[in-house]
């Protein structure tokens, strides 16, 4: 018999309405949905179907995440893995195609809304700004997983681009750290966004390079949070604001023309 297809979806950030259509269409029909922890429990139970089985992979080892979904693509067409945010980033995404490859069990992978994208939008913020910075990246700063050579905060914060910086809310004095000897000011603008898009629990704390950390330990925020480093923060409230050339009415792009020259 052929197995099941094992669909890796992105669940996104935490409102369970945040879900791709795709993603929520496959959970509806899914035989089996293995989900990462409390984080993307809500999509899962409000979509699921009667009598679809559920576990939480919280407590398995990535070898028995693997055999569960390997032993259920042998039952089901549809088995479901999701994850938070988008699959993509941070989610040991290849460590757990490498053992369904093997066992040759089709995978597919649909994409969610990452808790970076959420976060921005709780707090009205673009990570792009015309002649500001055009760049965002994406990274964590050293904890258990080592960085690799030319990564570090210090060398990635030189480009003065937005750094949107994953599982580093307890290690904000590294943050800082890297920052600093990049050269940022002690005034540069930072915003922590706590659960991103959870309904009633997400929490937006804006502040400086000097201020944010003790402003969190404040806050009491020790985990789910986006740490954002950019100097486009805040510029909601900007007067003078350099406009982008998308909307210029002395620029002409494809599908319009330029109304003055
Ligand atoms: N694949 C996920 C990231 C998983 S790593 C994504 O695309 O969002 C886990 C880290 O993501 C957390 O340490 C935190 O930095 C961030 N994160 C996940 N959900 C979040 C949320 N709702 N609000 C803010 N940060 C979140």
């Amino acid at each position: 018999m052929t197995p099941g297809t094992v669909w890796i979806v992105g669940a996104g950030p935490g409102d369970p309405e945040l879900i791709t259509v795709k993603g929520r269409d496959l959970v509806a029909r899914a035989g089996a949905i293995l989900f990462a922890g409390s984080l993307v429990s809500a999509a899962a139970l409000r979509w699921a179907p009667a009598g679809c089985e559920i576990a939480d992979s919280k407590d398995m080892t990535l070898e028995a995440i693997s055999a569960w979904l390997i032993g259920q693509a042998a039952r089901h067409t549809t088995v479901v893995r999701l994850q938070t945010g988008d699959p993509a980033l941070y989610g040991a995404l290849i460590e757990l195609v490498q053992p369904l490859d093997a066992a040759g069990v089709p995978v597919a992978v649909v994409p969610g809304v990452s808790s970076a994208m959420a976060s921005a939008a709780a707090a009205v913020e673009s990570f792009t700004l015309p002649e500001v910075t055009q760049t965002t990246i994406f990274t964590r700063v050293e904890g258990r997983t080592p960085m690799p050579a030319g990564e570090s905060l210090r060398e990635l914060a030189a480009h003065r681009c937005t750094l949107c910086i994953f599982l580093s809310i307890t290690l904000l004095h590294k943050v800082e750290a890297g920052l600093r000897e990049a050269g940022w000011p002690a005034d540069a603008p930072m915003l922590v966004v706590h659960k991103a898009s959870w309904p009633g629990e997400e929490r937006i704390v804006r502040g400086t390079l000097a201020t944010i950390k003790q402003q969190c330990r404040e806050a009491g925020i020790v985990s789910q949070a986006m740490v954002i480093a950019s100097p486009a923060l805040g510029a909601r409230a900007w007067p003078d604001l350099t406009k982008s050339k998308l909307y210029d009415a002395a620029f002409t792009h494809r599908f319009r023309k330029a109304s003055t020259t």
